[in-house]
C-alpha cells in the first residue's frame, strides 16, 4: 500500500463521518429494529488475511452508523449525554491524526501548552481559585475517583499515614459523607480507592434530592471527607453548598477534612451568571470538583475533568518516576492522572470554549436550560405531572390518571391503570415513536420520565417539538388504556 492508498482510506473515512453529521437530525433517534438486526454483519469470523481498510470502514458506515442512538443530534433527551460542536468533532479529528501522547511535554508540546492554556480558561470561567490543577480523565466517574484518591491521601497524611507507600491496611480511619442523593457512580469512585461504597454516611435528601444541611452528621472524631454534588441527576438540584462548608468548617481540630464536588453537568452552571448566584453558592469553596467535558460542554466522549484546590496531593497520589521521565516545570499530565498514556482531551475543551467565548459557554446552559424549562410549560398545560423543580436542564415527567367524572368514578374507580402503569406505557410510546427519545428514572419510588436538554443544538424549536410528541404519545396511551376516562373528553 502506498501512501496516497493511505489517504484515500482517511478521505472515505472522512466522507462517512460527513454524511452522518449531515444526516443525524432528520433520522429517527433511536436506531430502527432492521438497522439493530443489521449488526449480524459484524458477526464474522476473524479473517485470515487481512481485508481493505476502505471496505472495512463501508462496513463500519452501512452497518454501525444506522445502529447509532442519535445522541449527536437535537433531539436525544436520554440519560445525561451532550452532543458535539463542529469545532470539537474537528478537532477531535485533528488530535486523532496527530495521535499525541499528552503524558509529558516531552511527548507532545501542543498538548502540553493547550493544556496549561484551557487550565487558565477554565478556573476563570468557573471562578474556581487560579491556583487548581486540573486534569483530564475519562469522565466524571474517573475524575471523582481521581479527586477522591487524592483527597484520601492528604486526610491520612494528615493523620500521619503515607497511605502510597503503605496501602490502606491498618490505616487510621476517617469518616465520609455522602449525600441520600448522590450518583451512583460516586460509590463506584469511592470504592475504587478503597474507601468503600458502604462505609459512608449518607445524609438524608430534601424532595428535591438535595443534601439536607441540617441533617449532617453530629460527633464524627476525625476528618471528614464530604462528597456534595451540584446537579442532581434527575432533578438537577444542587447542594447547599455553603452550609455544608460551614459545617466542614466548625469541625475540631486543624485540618478538618476535604469537601468534593461532583459537578458532572452541574459545574458548567459556574458559566452562567443568571445561574452561578441563585444556584451554586459556595460552590467554589470545595477542595475538589469533578465535571463532564462529553456531557453538556459538548465535545466528544470520554472527556472528564478534575480540578483539586491544592495540586500538591493531586501529585503525590498520582506520581510515578522513572529515570527517563524529566523532571521539569510544565505541567506532566502523567504524574497528575490515574493514566500514563492518554489523549490530549484538552484540544477539544481548547477548541470549543475558544469557538464559544465566555458568552457562548453562558448561552449554551442558558439555551438548554430554557428548553427544559420550555418543555415543563407545555406538559404541564397539557395536563402531564412536572414531578421537579426544574432549575436546570432536567425534567421529570409523569403521566397520571386523569380525574373520572364523578359518574364514572365509581364505577370504573378500580380498574383505571395506576399513573405507574401511564408513565412506563408513554415512555414505552415516546421510544417507539423514534422522533425523540427519553427514558425512565426512579424518583421517590415512583417511575418518572427523564428529560436532560444536553444537546448545543437543541433549542426553542426543538423543545416544542419534543412537547407535541410527548403530549401526542400521551394521548395515544391515554386513548389505549383509559377508553372510558377518554370519552368523556380530557
Ligand atoms: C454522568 C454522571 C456521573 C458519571 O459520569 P461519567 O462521565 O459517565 O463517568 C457522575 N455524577 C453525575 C452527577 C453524573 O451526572
Amino acid at each position: 500500500m502506498d501512501r496516497e492508498d493511505d489517504l484515500d482510506v482517511l478521505r472515505a473515512a472522512a466522507a462517512m463521518a460527513l454524511d452522518y453529521a449531515a444526516t443525524v437530525d432528520s433520522r429517527p433517534v433511536a436506531p430502527s429494529p432492521e438497522a439493530v438486526a443489521g449488526l449480524a454483519a459484524f458477526d464474522e469470523p476473524l479473517p485470515e488475511a487481512g481485508l481493505p481498510a476502505q471496505a472495512t470502514l463501508r462496513l463500519l458506515h452501512d452497518t454501525g452508523s444506522p445502529a447509532t442512538m442519535a445522541t449527536a443530534g437535537a433531539r436525544y433527551f436520554g440519560f445525561v449525554i451532550g452532543a458535539t460542536l463542529p469545532a470539537a468533532l474537528g478537532a477531535s479529528w485533528l488530535t486523532n491524526a496527530w495521535d499525541q501522547n499528552a503524558a509529558l511535554p516531552a511527548m507532545s508540546p501542543v498538548a502540553a501548552r493547550l493544556h496549561d492554556v484551557t487550565r487558565g480558561w477554565l478556573l476563570d470561567l468557573l471562578g474556581l481559585p487560579a491556583g487548581c490543577a486540573v486534569t483530564y480523565v475519562t469522565g466524571a466517574t474517573m475524575a471523582n475517583a481521581a479527586c477522591l484518591a487524592a483527597a484520601r491521601d492528604e486526610l491520612l497524611a494528615r493523620l500521619g499515614w503515607d497511605s502510597q507507600a503503605d496501602g490502606l491496611f491498618g490505616a487510621p480511619a476517617f469518616d465520609v459523607v455522602i449525600g441520600e442523593g448522590a450518583h451512583s457512580t460516586l460509590r463506584k469512585s469511592l470504592g475504587l480507592v478503597g474507601l468503600g461504597r458502604s462505609r459512608v454516611h449518607v445524609v438524608p435528601a430534601d424532595d428535591q434530592g438535595r443534601m439536607r444541611a441540617d441533617a449532617l452528621p453530629d460527633g464524627l472524631p476525625g476528618p471528614v471527607l464530604v462528597c456534595a454534588q451540584a446537579g442532581e441527576v434527575n432533578t438537577g438540584a444542587f447542594d447547599p453548598f455553603d452550609e455544608i462548608a460551614d459545617w466542614l468548617a466548625r469541625r475540631p481540630g486543624p485540618a478538618p477534612g476535604w469537601l468534593h464536588v461532583d459537578g458532572a453537568f452541574g459545574l458548567w452552571a459556574l458559566a452562567d451568571p443568571t445561574r452561578r448566584d441563585r444556584l451554586a453558592a459556595g460552590l467554589t469553596r470545595a477542595d475538589s470538583w469533578a465535571t463532564d467535558g462529553h456531557k453538556w460542554l459538548n465535545v466528544t466522549h470520554d472527556c472528564g475533568l478534575a480540578f483539586v484546590r491544592d495540586p500538591a496531593p493531586l501529585r503525590r497520589t498520582f506520581t510515578a518516576a522513572a529515570g527517563y521521565t524529566p523532571a521539569g516545570d510544565a505541567f506532566d499530565a502523567m504524574h497528575h492522572t490515574p493514566q500514563s498514556s492518554q489523549r490530549a482531551r484538552q484540544i477539544e475543551v481548547w477548541a470549543a470554549l475558544r469557538t464559544l467565548g465566555r458568552a457562548g459557554v453562558a448561552d449554551l446552559v442558558t439555551r438548554a436550560c430554557d428548553a427544559a424549562a420550555e418543555i415543563a410549560r407545555r406538559l404541564a398545560d397539557g395536563g402531564l405531572t412536572v414531578v421537579n423543580d426544574v432549575v436546570l436542564n432536567q425534567v421529570l415527567i409523569r403521566l397520571d390518571a386523569p380525574p373520572t367524572s364523578p359518574a364514572s368514578s365509581g364505577a370504573s374507580g378500580g380498574d383505571e391503570p395506576s399513573g405507574e402503569a401511564l408513565t412506563r406505557a408513554l415512555i414505552a410510546e415516546i421510544q417507539a415513536d423514534g422522533r425523540i427519545w427519553c427514558g425512565p428514572t426512579l424518583w421517590h419510588g415512583q417511575t418518572a420520565m427523564r428529560l436532560s436538554v444536553s444537546s448545543w443544538k437543541t433549542g426553542p424549536d426543538d423543545a416544542a417539538f419534543a412537547a407535541d410528541v410527548i403530549l401526542t404519545c400521551a394521548a395515544r396511551v391515554l386513548a389505549r388504556l383509559t377508553p372510558a376516562v377518554n370519552a368523556t373528553g380530557r
